[in-house]
Order: C-alpha cells, then sequence, then structure tokens
C-alpha cells in the first residue's frame, strides 16, 4: 500500500514522453488514494538530471537501481528488478509507459509480482466498491473496454496519447535500491540498436502528424506532404498501400496492421478512410481530412474537413501556415 511505483523508461539518456505520460497518470491516481509517487530509475548509470525532471512531473521519490548489467535492455532482468522492489517496499500498484519496451516488462512483472494487469489503460483506475475501474482501448482502437480488477498488486500500462504531461513539481527525494540481475534475467538483452527511421520527429511520439494516400499518385508528391509537415512541425505518415508498393518507407504505414498513434492532429490528404486505417488514427484528439471526393468514408469522423484537389490545397494551406507563423512570431 505505501506508494504508486513508477517505471521511468530512458531513452538515449532521456525521459520522454512516454514516461511523462505514466507519471501524469500515476500522480492523478496518487492524489485519488492519498499515496506518493515513487518513479524507479534502472541503469547502468542514471542521468544527473534525474530528480529535478521526475520531480517536476510530480515523483515524490527517486528510487535508483543501478548495476553495470543495465546498460543494455534486458526485459527480464528489468522486471525481476521492479517485482523484487515491489515486493520488498510493500508497493501495491504501478504504472508503466505502453512503450515497446514497457510492453515487453509488464507481463512479466505482473507474474512476478503476482499481480493484476491492465495494459494499454486510457484512464487512471477509479476505486469502487468491486475493485478498481479502468478504461482501455479494444479490437484495434475500434471499441472501448471497461474492466474491473479487485486484486492488488495492480499495474497498468498507459496508452500513449492518452494523458497530456502535467507538471506537479516536487521536491523529490533520492534513494538508491541494490538489485543486482542473476543470469537468468539476462537471458535475454538489446545488444545494439540500428535506426533505420531518419525522422526528426518519431511517429509515435508526435503531437502532430501529416499523412498521405493513394490520391497523391505516386511518390515524387511527397514534397507537398513533407513541406506541409514541416511548417506543422509534424512527423508523416502513410495508408497502407503507399508503403506496399513503396512509395513511402514501412515505418510511416499507420493502421491496423501498421503503428497505432493519438496526436493531437492528424492531417490525413487523399486517403479513403477505410476501416483498417482508421483503426490506427480514429483516436487523434483532432482529425482534418483533405479529400476531392465529398462521400470519402474519412469525413464521417472529420473534425475538419477540406473537400478539394490535394494538389491545389496542400500548398496553399502550407502557405497560409507559414505566413499566419511569421505574423505571430514575436
Ligand atoms: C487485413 C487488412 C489490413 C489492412 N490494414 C491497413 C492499415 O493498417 N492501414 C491502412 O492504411 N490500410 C490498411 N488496409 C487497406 C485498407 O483497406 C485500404 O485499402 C487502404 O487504407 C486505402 O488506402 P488509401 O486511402 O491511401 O487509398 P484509396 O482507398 O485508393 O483512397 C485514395 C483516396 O484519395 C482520394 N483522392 C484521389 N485523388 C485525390 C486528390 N487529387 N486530392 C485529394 N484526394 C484525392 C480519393 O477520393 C480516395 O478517397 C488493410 C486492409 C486489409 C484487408
Amino acid at each position: 500500500m505505501s506508494a504508486i511505483v513508477v517505471w521511468a523508461e530512458l531513452k538515449e539518456d532521456r525521459f520522454k514522453k512516454p514516461t511523462l505520460e505514466a507519471l501524469t497518470a500515476a500522480h492523478r491516481w496518487a492524489d485519488s488514494l492519498g499515496l506518493p509517487v515513487w518513479a524507479v530509475v534502472i541503469a547502468h548509470e542514471p542521468p544527473k538530471d534525474a530528480l529535478s525532471i521526475l520531480g517536476e512531473y510530480g515523483a515524490d521519490k527517486v528510487i535508483k537501481v543501478v548495476a553495470p548489467e543495465f546498460a543494455n535492455f534486458s526485459p527480464n532482468a528489468y522486471a525481476r528488478a521492479l517485482a523484487v522492489l515491489m515486493r520488498e517496499k510493500n508497493a501495491s500498484y504501478a504504472v508503466l509507459p505502453q512503450s515497446y519496451d514497457g510492453r515487453a516488462i509488464a507481463p512479466m512483472l505482473s507474474i512476478w509480482a503476482d499481480a493484476a494487469l491492465i495494459s494499454g489503460a486510457t484512464t487512471v483506475p477509479e476505486k469502487t466498491e468491486e475493485g478498481f475501474m479502468a478504461r482501455r482501448i479494444a479490437y484495434s482502437n475500434k471499441g472501448i473496454e471497461w474492466v474491473r480488477s479487485a486484486h492488488l498488486p495492480l499495474i497498468i500500462t498507459v496508452k500513449a496519447s492518452a494523458f497530456v504531461p502535467e507538471k506537479k513539481p516536487k521536491t523529490a527525494t533520492e534513494e538508491e535500491f541494490s538489485f543486482k540481475p542473476k543470469p537468468e534475467d539476462l537471458r535475454l538483452k538489446v545488444i545494439g540498436i540500428e535506426k533505420i527511421a531518419t525522422d526528426k520527429i518519431p511517429l509515435t511520439e508526435a503531437e502532430v502528424v501529416v499523412s498521405a494516400g493513394r490520391g497523391l499518385k505516386g511518390p515524387e508528391n511527397w514534397g507537398i506532404i513533407e513541406e506541409l509537415a514541416q511548417v506543422l512541425g509534424a512527423a508523416t505518415a502513410c495508408s497502407k498501400p503507399v508503403a506496399d508498393v513503396g512509395w513511402r518507407p514501412h515505418h510511416e504505414h499507420v493502421g491496423q496492421t501498421g503503428i497505432q498513434i493519438s496526436p493531437n492532429l492528424y492531417v490525413a490528404i487523399g486517403i479513403s478512410g477505410a476501416i483498417q486505417h482508421l483503426a490506427g488514427v480514429a483516436s487523434s484528439k483532432n482529425i482534418v481530412v483533405i479529400n476531392n471526393d465529398p462521400e470519402a468514408p474519412f469525413f464521417k469522423v472529420a473534425d475538419y474537413g477540406i473537400v478539394g484537389d490535394a494538389f491545389e490545397v496542400v500548398p496553399r494551406l502550407t502557405e497560409a501556415i507559414r505566413r499566419y507563423k511569421e505574423q505571430h512570431a514575436h
């Protein structure tokens, strides 16, 4: 019962958006339970600003689990460290980002900590007479599931973009927790990373995404998409057939069989809005659709729609945004 434990994930020595979202969910949950938030950093060498950053986003305490073995990510070792810590500290609640690594750790942690796991939560679990209730996205973003657990410990992973990172400045205290991974914990570890995406803004972390489909006619026409993305500070995405024929790289493909995203703004250009595409983007906060067919299904889920030829509309939109930004630069 002692606290809500948050796994503060380090990526390239930084705490990125998924960690700040998890901390936000944790401090809201902690407020409702009257508990403190403990951010747990598992690392070979934790960053020097860990205390100040995690404290700024609501951590009452930062617990560092330091060992040379943590130089490389190893899901078993990380999950075991968290499970041992939860048991020794008598912590009944944990929050993890639903990042790639968070998804690898959470199921193992739930087994080792003998905990219930709600994965991809979009709300903070609410205490009811029959246990904790939370919402999660189901059926590839096409449905919502309400789940309940009366079991403790309870772990949640937080769906990307379900919580906007919210500062809650605290003067966090610091503690070291001693844990040495056993050889069997290190049965799998990441030994190298080769980046294949060259985008400055990773798609899964982008607040704004400009996406295009077969309506663009060919890869040579993507210049107008990239220019719009550039003025908006957006990442670029595409529909499946566009990636299948090689107009765009596969890591840009969004939808049921691609990446699932929930940015604040999703701009869909020349994309029909097939259900399999919507499965990956329909939970975006604002959707703008540009399509020359007024009957295109995408308009049914759009917050704003422009019926028109992308080759005319997009350059004019880019220019208008550029002008607006120049006028409001100060
Ligand atoms: C099992 C399965 C899984 C799938 N998974 C995915 C997935 O993950 N992601 C995905 O995207 N698809 C997926 N698909 C494919 C999906 O069903 C659609 O075929 C696909 O999304 C269509 O892509 P599109 O909208 O780019 O092309 P189209 O359907 O060809 O639509 C092109 C759109 O561009 C518009 N247009 C044409 N010219 C212009 C112009 N000059 N200006 C403006 N608009 C214009 C047209 O009106 C049309 O609406 C899947 C299909 C299956 C069966």
